[in-house]
């Protein structure tokens, strides 16, 4: 049998003429299957496109019966061209009626045709259609003949995904280009968001499919290559990757596969075809999305992952330019979708309008995640692929407590998700409505609520919530959103621009708590067997005290003239803060001699975290100005139970009695001894929690933003002498009940008590 295939570059240059002819899509369509038919040596060629409805629906032949165009539908898996489209992969058939997938279509009259090649029509990675071309007589189809088909159908991937096509759906067909997705995600931040997609780096738009010298375009390819490797070297070397969002083993592997011969090999070898080395990438690309979507393995699926974005990459080289989504023309109601992000990236943005963000990696802990989350930006995490699934502009849905992710949802998805909205909305309307209400019990108890903060960006919350203050400043956040060590002079500047934007109202500043899960990315990173028990916080701040002097430091000059009020995190024995405390006192004396204006007053407090302070905590009383407890680290040192293993974090309940009694040695303490204490973990912030912690004697909390207005609610409606005296009840009589919630939950419901 002669070679049938006609030269793949004089066909693209065809289809190129057709594409700019002025004539309507089914026009060029019909115009488009008779140049592949003719440049194959064909009898037929056909174009099958997938419908929202997960159906195959013929759109346009030249060979088979005209009157089945509209009319054969198939589903996906269903026949040959099912199965090409479901599994994304070509099939070439000698003899089509021997496959077991064979199904036979009368209206087309395809039955006189024995040989078939098929391919599917990708963009990243979806399967949009499926291309065919069938010969009478038996024959084989070549590599080269399934590569030059494979070629044409990004033509057609591009002409669907115009919208082009659209027009030709009958009512209720429309092409799946458009299709919905549901997918699953880790939430970073809660919130529910709806708006337009924005790509935080938009793809390259690969407009030039047709080379005119393959010569230049292999240059081009091997010198775009060489610059991917040198960036990704720069980046490794450099050390700075987290900033990028980017976990250096993900860089280890990208590097690893941009000097894989097999995948250069294969980019050159589709530039063989006739493709320009933008057009070629994308070729390669969309194969391997076609792939990672449809891998289970969770391993292939991440090296696929690697290889994708080492495509990214190369597109950008090959492109020239630094495509990123532009700062200023962010349009309203935008969800900003990237694979990865830095926290600066992010602050880049105008706020007010996004309302969503989406990323294929970041866990809950990463730099992003405290951004968004300070920022108040709905966001969920990890859905693979997600930055080559959109276009620009569709429609997407964030659902950031629950973790979901809608792309150009149905109707009632949609307005299902504008009610949760809406009700969000409306709830927080309510508590903005008490935000200028005292908060005081039904008993006059007045109760301290303040926030939690560590960034700039979540200053303006206090006026808007009316707290008090800020019961804790996390100071590590700046040292982790960074590229660099904050310089002392830095970070003296951002604590005095807390106090003048706070304007008064007062401020716990903490020390560094770094370390556990807390690492900063231009420190060396310490190996540990159990970090959350390792070398962190304070005890790094005592055994290099260069840093935490440093610190110290900056916060005494940037108080200077106002209170100082400052904490240190995961202090584990009195003698620990005295140590910690000695330090202010030295820099205090340091500052004086050097003329420095000394602040008004300073008061040293300790965080009350680490389970074995419970049991110094009448010395500690004696020594700290105040106590505040972190019921986070609390619970998980008393319990043994890691915050951050969703398997455990949640099997032991803070409203049972071992946490309780701990809080309540604590609270009783520091009252007999006229220390103040407060609480700034995360039960502070929830109304039964916070409920709980009022009746053991607590009058000072410090909360997320969101939590203000439903423990204000909650504590509007309470008498503390009633919930006191229940406390002591349930306390004394627990026995071995574990958990008081249900009791407590029946309190506050037979007292219209809102928790
Ligand atoms: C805590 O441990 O409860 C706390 C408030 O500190 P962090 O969550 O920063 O460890
Ligand atoms: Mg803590």
């Amino acid at each position: 049998m002669r070679g049938a295939l006609g030269s793949p570059r004089l066909l693209l240059r065809r289809l190129r003429e057709v594409m700019a002819e002025p004539v309507s899509a089914q026009e060029r369509l019909d115009r488009i299957v008779v140049v592949i038919a003719s440049n194959m040596v064909a009898e037929v060629c056909s174009v099958y496109v997938l419908r929202i409805d997960g159906t195959l629906e013929l759109y346009a032949t030249e060979g088979l019966n005209p009157e089945a165009v509209h009319m054969t539908t198939m589903r996906l898996g269903e026949g040959i061209v099912g199965t090409i489209a479901r599994d994304a992969e070509p099939l070439a058939l000698a003899d089509a009626q021997l496959h077991p997938a064979y199904s036979y279509k009368p209206e087309t009259g395809e039955e006189v045709y024995r040989s078939f090649l098929g391919v599917p029509i990708l963009r990243a990675g979806n399967t949009l259609g499926v291309l065919v071309v069938q010969n009478r007589a038996q024959r084989n189809y070549t590599e080269e003949e399934i590569e030059a088909l494979q070629t044409t159908a990004m033509v057609l991937a591009e002409m669907i995904a115009s919208g082009e096509l659209q027009a030709l759906a009958k009512p209720g067909a429309d092409i799946a280009v458009r299709r919905s997705l549901h997918l699953r995600g880790v939430s970073l931040a809660d919130g529910v968001g709806l708006g337009h997609a924005v790509l935080h780096e938009p793809r390259v738009v690969v407009n030039n499919l047709l080379a005119d010298d393959p010569a230049h375009e292999l240059a081009r390819i091997d010198k775009g290559v060489a610059a991917v490797r040198e960036t990704i070297d720069r980046l490794v070397e450099r050390g700075d990757v987290a900033h990028h969002g980017e976990h250096r083993d993900v860089l280890e592997t990208v590097r690893m596969f941009a000097n894989d011969q097999g995948w250069i090999r294969r980019v050159r070898e589709v530039v063989g075809t006739g493709l320009t080395a933008e057009a070629a990438v994308e070729r390669v690309q969309s194969d391997v999305r076609a792939r990672m979507l449809r891998q289970t393995d969770p391993y292939l699926r991440d090296r696929l992952h690697d290889l994708d974005e080492l495509s990214d990459r190369l597109l950008h080289a090959l492109a020239g330019e630094h495509f990123g989504a532009s700062r200023e023309e962010l349009p309203e109601n935008a969800i900003l979708v990237a694979r990865s992000m830095g926290p600066a990236a992010l602050l880049d943005y105008d706020r007010s309008r996004l309302r969503g963000l989406v990323l294929e990696e970041g866990g809950p802990a990463s730099h992003i995640a405290i951004v968004a989350r300070a920022l108040g930006i709905p966001t969920v995490s990890e859905i693979a692929g997600i930055a080559g699934m959109l276009e620009a502009g569709d429609a997407v849905i964030v659902d950031g407590s629950a973790g979901d992710v809608q792309v150009r949802p149905q109707p009632d998805v949609q307005s299902a998700y504008a009610e949760k909205a809406r009700l969000r909305a409306k709830r927080q309307e309510q508590y903005r409505s008490l935000r200028d209400l005292p908060a005081l019990t039904l008993d006059g108890e007045r109760i301290s609520l303040n926030l939690n903060a560590g960034l700039l960006v979540d200053l303006p919350h206090v006026s808007e919530t009316n707290a008090d203050g800020v019961g804790l400043f996390r100071t590590e956040l700046q040292f982790m959103i960074a590229e660099r060590m904050p310089s002392t002079s830095e970070q003296e500047a951002l604590y005095r621009q807390v106090l003048d934007e706070l304007n008064g109202a007062p401020v716990t500043f903490r020390t560094l708590d770094i370390g556990g899960d807390k690492v900063l990315p231009y420190m060396q990173a310490v190996e540990e067997e159990n970090p959350a028990l390792g070398w962190r916080a304070i005890r790094i701040g005592l055994d290099r005290p260069g840093l935490l002097r440093a610190q110290v430091r900056a916060l005494l000059k940037a108080c200077s003239g106002r209170a100082l009020k400052v904490m240190f995190p995961m202090v584990a024995t009195v003698e620990e803060f005295n140590r910690a405390k000695a330090i202010v006192t030295r820099e205090l004396s340091y500052l004086r001699k050097h003329g420095h204006v000394e602040p008004s007053s300073i008061a040293v407090g300790v965080m009350v975290e680490v389970p074995s302070l419970v049991f110094q905590i009448e010395e500690l009383v004696r020594v700290a100005d105040f106590l505040s407890v972190g019921s986070n680290d609390l619970m998980q040192f008393l319990f043994a139970a890691d915050r951050e293993n969703r398997q455990v974090a949640e099997r032991f309940d803070p409203l049972s009695t071992p946490l309780l009694r701990a809080l309540k040695v604590i609270h009783d303490s520091a009252s007999a001894g006229n220390t103040p204490v407060t609480l700034c973990g995360e039960i502070g912030g929830k109304p039964l929690e916070a409920m709980a912690l009022i009746g053991l004697g607590y009058r000072s909390l410090s909360m997320s933003p969101a939590s203000i207005g439903p423990v204000k609610a909650m504590l509007l409606s309470l008498d503390t002498g009633a919930i006191t005296a229940e406390m002591n009840r349930l306390l004394a009589t627990a026995g071995d009940r574990g958990t008081l919630r249900q009791a407590l939950a029946g309190f506050a419901a037979a007292r219209g008590i809102p928790v």
